[in-house]
Order: structure tokens, then sequence, then C-alpha cells
């Protein structure tokens, strides 16, 4: 059967959430932030529930109110006029947005190129739609190199032509990055672009750091590049944009030969996404470019991500340091714990980076996530070496954080 080992494993979110963890552990592992959305934008659902249609369904393609937001925004970024009832889809969260994707398009033993380390969620939505997963390596850098930054985390493209065969249908990638952070390059992109056109490639691109960029680097969607647009369909979260990432409010931007379909699986798997939130997600867009929200924001994230990879320096940790998203892997191959230490079933039997987060939540009271996780079984080694910390939290937080694991050194 398909649909075993990994895809119905526990997952990662389960084990590491600040339900198990002792309760004054800093979370610094499941990516959400300990800040609200901006006041205007909660207004918006605030009047939204004060409505009567506002608490009822919306149309499965989403509020017309948040496709035109969605619309507005888009147009610049993607350059284009996009068709508001035919090349825009809102979904429950980017997940159900990936999962409806699989679900149009997957059939019995398609195969799905992702390069790994991949976003968890992938595998498992994959294999539940019957498709097959197969792994291309994002090479880490060598082990004794100095002051690496994601972009030194790279793809052999040989080894990615290699992997296309008569039954690959989709690629996925994912810029920015989780959990590595790197922001692929025009010429990488470039490079994945002429592989799926080669092999007639449906493209899913998972975009939802898209406002996380830093040091000066370009987020580039893929579907901008020439002849990309007809194949690719391009994933966001409003969760990512307005710290709001229990809203499941995302969306879908493609050609309409693969909104359509995806429409129907999304019809039939959650029929809308929630109403009020919708709204807000719509003011939020509306009024992203006046009030210079994007902007801001990003600095604010980039000075988060500062604060904690520089904690890391003084403390003489090792890193790689992220040029998107809000995560930092953390090198914690010669972290040791006592024989004796008690770890929980559910991260015995993982890899050992497993028990060295769950040693660091309970020993120095920060949890993180185990890197692990985004690689498939035959590859655990390689993600062992690593824990990812994340960085949406208030700068307070994560200068305490930085405090408690001074145990590490
Ligand atoms: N994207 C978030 C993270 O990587 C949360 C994962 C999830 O969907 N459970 O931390």
């Amino acid at each position: 059967r398909l649909k075993e080992g990994r895809a119905l494993a526990q997952d990662v979110w389960s084990i590491f959430n600040a339900a198990n963890l002792p309760a004054d552990c800093i979370n610094l592992g499941q990516g959400y932030m300990n800040f609200p959305p901006p006041q205007w934008v909660k207004d918006a659902a605030d009047e939204a529930l004060n409505t009567t249609v506002g608490n009822h369904y919306s149309h499965p393609k989403g509020r017309i109110r948040l496709r035109q937001a969605i619309k507005k925004r888009y147009d610049k970024i993607l350059g284009r006029d996009l068709d508001v009832e035919t090349e825009i889809q809102v979904t429950s969260g980017a997940n159900e947005g990936q999962y409806s994707v699989f679900t149009a398009f997957l059939d019995s033993g398609d195969e799905v190129i992702m390069f790994e380390p991949y976003f968890d969620q992938y595998l498992p939505s994959v294999v539940f739609n019957e498709g097959k997963p197969v792994y291309v390596p994002l090479h880490p850098p060598p082990a004794d190199m100095l002051n690496t930054t994601s972009n030194d985390w790279t793809i052999d493209f040989e080894e990615l032509r290699r992997a296309c065969t008569p039954r690959t249908k989709m690629i996925i990638v994912n810029t920015p990055h989780n959990p590595v952070g790197k922001v692929f390059t025009r010429e990488e992109l470039e490079k994945i672009a002429d592989i799926a056109k080669e092999f007639n490639l449906l493209v899913m691109s998972d975009e939802v750091y898209d406002c996380l960029v830093f040091d000066g680097k370009e987020h580039i969607p893929i579907a901008t590049l020439p002849g990309m647009w007809e194949r690719t369909v391009s994933v966001y979260s409003c969760g990512k944009a307005f710290a709001a990432t229990g809203w499941r409010v995302g969306y879908l931007i493609g050609p309409e030969h693969i909104i359509a379909p995806t429409l129907a699986a999304c019809t039939r798997i959650v029929f809308c996404s929630n109403s009020p939130l919708q709204e807000a997600a719509a003011a939020g867009l509306e009024q992203a470019e006046e009030r210079h929200f994007f902007e801001k924001q990003n600095k604010e994230y980039e000075e988060r991500r500062n604060v904690l990879v520089e904690g890391f320096d003084r403390l003489g940790l090792k890193y790689t340091l992220p040029q998107g998203s809000y995560f930092v892997l953390l090198d914690i191959s010669s972290l040791h714990w006592p024989e004796d230490f008690p770890f929980p079933k559910s991260v015995q039997g993982r890899g050992r980076d497993f028990r060295a987060c769950w040693f660091i939540a309970m020993e120095l009271g920060v949890s993180s996530i185990p890197v692990s996780e985004f690689y498939c079984e035959e590859h655990t080694e390689i993600g062992e070496r690593f824990a990812r910390f994340s960085f949406c939290k208030d700068l307070d937080t994560l200068k305490q954080a930085v405090e408690r694991l001074q145990g590490l050194k």
C-alpha cells in the first residue's frame, strides 16, 4: 500500500507542539508569530462578522473582494492582467491549495519531483493522492565550510534531469525555501524552467514566503519566466503575509486550465474558505501598498533574523544564513546529551536531531524543529545534522532565546 510509512507517521508539529513542552519554553519551532495581525486587517474581519453575509458561505472560488485584491497586487508581481473568474483560487491555507492541485492532477503512480529538504506536508499530500515523490537534493554546503548562506545549498541540474521519467507529472519549487531559507536565483529558475518545458511538467511554485526576502535579494516567481505561465500554479499564504497562520486563508494563481480542475477539487474538499477572514485578507492586500506594509514588515523580519544569527555568532555556533523565509538551520552535529536522558516514545526511533531538539527544548527552554522531518527516511542522515529555528517572534523573545542557547556553546 502507498499510504504507509512516513505519510502516516506522527507529524513533527504535534510532537514539538507547545502543549508537550514546558510552559515557559520559548517556541522557535513551528513557524507562527507571537504578535497579532495588524489592527486595520483585523478590523475588516470584525466588520464582516457583524454582517449576515460575512458569516455565510463564500463562492468556492473565493470572495470576489479578495480575488480583486489579489489581482491588484499580483497583476504587478506576475506582469499580467489576471482574470478574477478563472485565474485565482482562494484556498483554506496554502496546504489545502496544494492538496487540491495534487487531487486535480495526479493519476496513480504519477511522479512528483521535490527538492530535498522539502516542506514536510508535500510527501503525505502527494502520497494520499496516489502520486510518487521523487527527491532531488539541495546539496548542503561542505560540513567544514564557514559562514554559509542559503545560496550555498545547490542544485545539480544533471541530477534533476536524470530524475525526470515518462511518469514525471509535476515538479515542486519552493522559493523562498522552507526550511533552508534559500531564495532561488534567476539562473536556477531558468534551468528548472527549461527542464519543466523539456519534459512537459506541471510546476507547483510554493511562494508562501514571497514577502520575506533579505540582503537585497529578489523573489522571482517562476511563472514570470518565458513559456512558464501556462504550466505553473503559484501558491501563496495570507498567514505569512499578515501574521495570521491560524486563519487558513491562502490562494493559487495560474492559467484557467490549471485553476478550473483545482477549483473542482477545492469545492469537494472544503467547499469554500472561511468568509470573515477572507474579508480581512482582502483589506490587507487592498491597503498594503499605500501603507508600505510589506516593505516595513520585511525590514522587521530582517532585523529579527539578524538578532538570532548575531546571537549564534557570539556563541560560535554554525548555521546557514537564510536569505528568505523565517527559518535558520543550526548545525547540531556536535551536540551531546547524557545517555540516560529521558526521551518520549515519539522522538525515539527517529533521527538523532529529534532527540537533540527535544533535549534543547527540555534543558535550555527553546524549541526548534528537527530537520530530518524534511527528508525521506533513507536520507535521514543528511537532515539530522540540523535543527530549524524560526524567527517570526518579537525581538525581546529572540534575545531571550539566544541567552538560553548559551548552553549549546
Ligand atoms: N509552515 C509552518 C512551518 O514550517 C507550519 C507548518 C504546518 O503547516 N503545520 O513552521
